[in-house]
């Protein structure tokens, strides 16, 4: 990895800001090993594996497990290890719930016989992703390894997969983190995987390089969140722990106050900087982080969408 994926994973992870990066050596990059990465179980047949991106959910059903998102350039190969110390059973899936790299970058150690699913615009721009909004330049695995860990089946609106116990539904509502969200249902086990349309208690990217919204965010989140009855526990793209729809709906409110502030920063002259400086964090939002500078980018696309 270069230097600016290296602050890009960092910063999309969450764990430093660009501020942070910019005073201090980058640190290097962690080398892809079985320790970098920690299994969760969440049923007695889904886990959550954490580190080296985003979460990955592996669904192990009958005929074999299901992998949501693919982590880091260079963790591929890893996770496939890691997933072996859960279960004896192949990899026969794979679901990527957006396009970004720390999302997506392990599929290209996926075998070309297990299927690669995902929403039609997140497949179309796997090989097309340069700059996340606000971060800049990525690495795109897929341009360097042509023809590798592409989404071949597409769905729109939702696809369901599976029956009974191994059923799984995706889900598409709209704009939000990027243009191409997947909500990914395990119907049976009451579980949702959001991935970074709900990343963690802060404001989210809008990424408007890959179709991303800011002014529509919210309401995405709560079609997604209204939509899909009967779930219980939410696997969220880089928290280090589940949430619940209730905590989904609070995350709404959170996201369409910030779009107000902003809008209202707008309307009073302000900059995007500006809006930021002069945003204050409702104390109902327990948990929440205020947002620093790193966030401007995301004023700057709402008040882009806003008339
Ligand atoms: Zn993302």
């Amino acid at each position: 990895m270069n230097r600016i994926t290296v602050i890009a994973a960092h910063v999309l992870a969450g764990s430093i800001t660009i501020a942070v990066t910019a005073q201090q050596p980058a640190a290097p990059p962690p080398t892809p090993s079985l320790d970098g990465l920690t299994v969760e179980k969440v049923k007695d047949n889904l886990f959550v594996i954490r580190g080296a991106g985003g979460n990955t959910a592996v669904f192990v059903t009958a005929s074999g497990v299901t992998l949501v998102d693919t982590k880091n350039p260079g963790w591929g190969q890893v996770l496939l290890d890691k997933v072996k110390t859960i279960t004896d059973k192949p990899v026969t899936r794979v679901i990527n719930t957006h396009t970004h790299y720390d999302h997506t970058s392990g599929n290209i150690a996926i075998p070309a016989t297990v299927e690669i699913i995902a929403h039609e615009y997140t497949a179309k721009r796997l090989t097309e992703f340069t700059t996340v909004t606000g971060r800049g330049v990525t690495e795109n695995v897929f341009r360097a390894n042509p023809g590798k860990g592409l989404a071949k089946r597409t769905f729109t609106d939702k696809l369901t997969i599976g029956s009974g116990a191994d059923q799984i539904n995706l889900y598409y509502f709209g704009p939000a983190h990027t243009g191409g969200d997947a909500f990914v249902e395990f119907a049976a086990l009451r579980v949702m995987h959001a991935g970074d349309v709900f990343a963690r208690k802060a404001v989210p990217l809008m990424d408007k390089d890959n179709g991303g919204s800011g002014v529509q965010f919210a309401a995405t989140v709560r079609k997604a969140v209204d939509g899909v009855k009967n779930v219980d526990t939410i696997i969220n793209g880089h928290l280090p722990a589940q949430t619940t729809p209730a905590e989904m709906r609070e995350y709404a409110d959170f996201v369409a106050d910030f779009v107000a502030q902003v809008q209202a920063a707008k309307k009073a002259g302000k900059t995007a900087a500006q809006a930021i400086e002069g945003y204050a964090l409702p104390a109902k939002f327990k948990g929440y982080t205020a947002p620093d500078k790193t966030s401007a980018p995301y004023a700057q696309v709402i008040m882009d969408e806003t008339k």
